[in-house]
This record gives structure tokens, C-alpha cells and sequence, in this order.
């Protein structure tokens, strides 16, 4: 990992901007859910992880409670973890299709994943002030990946916080704004050469997986256009 990096993952891990959600991410991991009483809840905010040079830059919503709030890395131990990592091992982006817990011995080659809120907010919905107040972070890291060429949004607050970053980074953000549907794809460019492709995705939450709205065709479909981009 870059120091740069590092040195920002570890400002991360001890922050408490937002009262709300540090009250209830520790309150969660005192807490605990019944299956999960034996685990040492990890409860704070979670930094990103992933390859250092990544090209690929997946932005999820938030930890889950149980999930990353739980094992103390992005999309593990839940089940939009399970189908992200699957998605991301078939386009060559994960070593393995699953995601348990920081020991398991995933890496990601190419890709570095992260959210647009750090801490695991009540009903998965952190607040428009959470958002922002957070987007410090994901601004800090997107400076810190220069090779990033797509972004993966996952759901519809990711992709604003995407268009958000983007602004803050001088890409030109069409007028009026992108709008959000799964599959869609916007070239937003740098006046640096620094151009992105934002592909957006339906979030892998349950309640969009079990109600048929994302299937894993459909998530495959989005990292498979992503790496035909990066080809390109
Ligand atoms: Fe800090 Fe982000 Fe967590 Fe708020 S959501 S406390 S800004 S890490």
C-alpha cells in the first residue's frame, strides 16, 4: 500500500465526524447480531482496499452493520460482498469469488473498492450532511489513485457522490446531471487528460438481489464493460 494511502486509511479508521453513525456503528458492535456473538466487531469507519494502482475504482453506499461493520473491510462477510467478489473474480478482477472475512486471502488486481459513507448507517441510509461530511474521503482517495480510468458506481447515492467527486477533480459533469439507471455510462472529462468512464450499477443489497431487480448476469454485465474499457 502507498504511505500516502495508508497514512489516509488510518486518519479514516479513527474518525468520529458524524455523531450519529459513531453512536450506532459501536452501539451495533456491542450489540451484535445472535450468529455472529463470537466476533469481535470491528465498529469503526472502514477505509478502502484494493490494489494501489488500480484502474478500476468500485464505490459501494456504506458498511453493512453485520457485514464490513463486522469483519473491518468493504463488502465482507455479507451477501452483496458474495456477489461483488463473484462478479469482480469472473472479470479477472478478484482472486477469489468470495468475500468472508480480512484473513480469507482475497487481494484485487486492478480494482481498489470503497463507499461514499464510512460507517454503517442506520437502515442503510446515511443522512444527505453523512454523505457530504464523508465525501472528504473519497475526494483524498481518488487523488491518491492517479490511474483510475473507470468508476463502478454502485446505486444511486454512490453515483452522486461519484458525480460530486468528479466536480471537485474538474471532469466535466454534463448539465443537466448524469442520470442514474443500471448499465448506464458517462464519459466525464479531464481537462488533464485525466478522463473517467462512470458505469452505473444497482447496489448488490439484498433488496435488490432477492427481489430479481439485480441479478448476477446483469452486476457480470457491468464488470465485464469494464474491463473491455480498460482493454480499450
Ligand atoms: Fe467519519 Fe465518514 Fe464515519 Fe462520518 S461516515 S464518522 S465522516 S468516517
Amino acid at each position: 500500500m502507498a504511505p500516502q494511502l495508508e497514512r489516509l486509511n488510518t486518519e479514516i479508521v479513527s474518525c468520529r465526524l458524524c455523531p450519529r453513525l459513531v453512536q450506532h456503528r459501536e452501539a451495533v458492535a456491542r450489540t451484535k447480531k445472535r450468529e455472529f456473538r463470537d466476533w469481535d466487531y470491528w465498529g469503526r469507519p472502514l477505509p478502502g482496499f484494493g490494489d494501489p494502482h488500480a484502474r478500476l475504482l468500485i464505490v459501494g453506499l456504506a458498511p453493512a452493520a453485520h457485514g464490513g461493520n463486522r469483519t473491518g473491510r468493504m463488502f465482507t462477510g455479507d451477501s452483496s460482498g458474495h456477489w461483488l467478489m463473484r462478479a469482480l473474480h469472473r472479470a479477472g478482477f478478484a482472486s477469489q469469488p468470495s468475500s468472508d472475512h480480512r484473513g480469507d486471502g482475497l487481494t484485487l488486481t486492478d480494482a481498489y473498492i470503497t463507499a461514499a459513507v464510512r460507517c454503517a448507517p442506520p437502515e442503510n441510509t446515511p443522512t444527505p450532511q453523512e454523505i457530504a461530511t464523508c465525501g472528504r474521503y473519497l475526494a483524498r482517495e481518488f487523488a491518491l489513485l492517479p490511474r483510475v480510468e473507470v468508476v463502478v458506481a454502485l446505486g444511486r447515492i454512490a453515483f452522486r457522490g461519484v458525480l460530486v467527486l468528479a466536480r471537485t477533480h474538474g471532469l466535466a459533469v454534463s448539465k443537466p446531471l448524469p442520470t442514474f439507471a443500471h448499465g448506464a455510462r458517462y464519459v466525464l472529462a479531464g481537462a488533464d487528460d485525466r478522463g473517467v468512464l462512470l458505469l452505473a450499477s444497482y447496489h448488490p443489497s439484498r433488496q435488490n438481489t432477492q427481489t430479481g431487480r439485480l441479478t448476477r448476469p446483469m452486476l457480470e454485465r457491468i464488470f465485464r464493460h469494464a474491463r473491455q474499457a480498460l482493454r480499450e
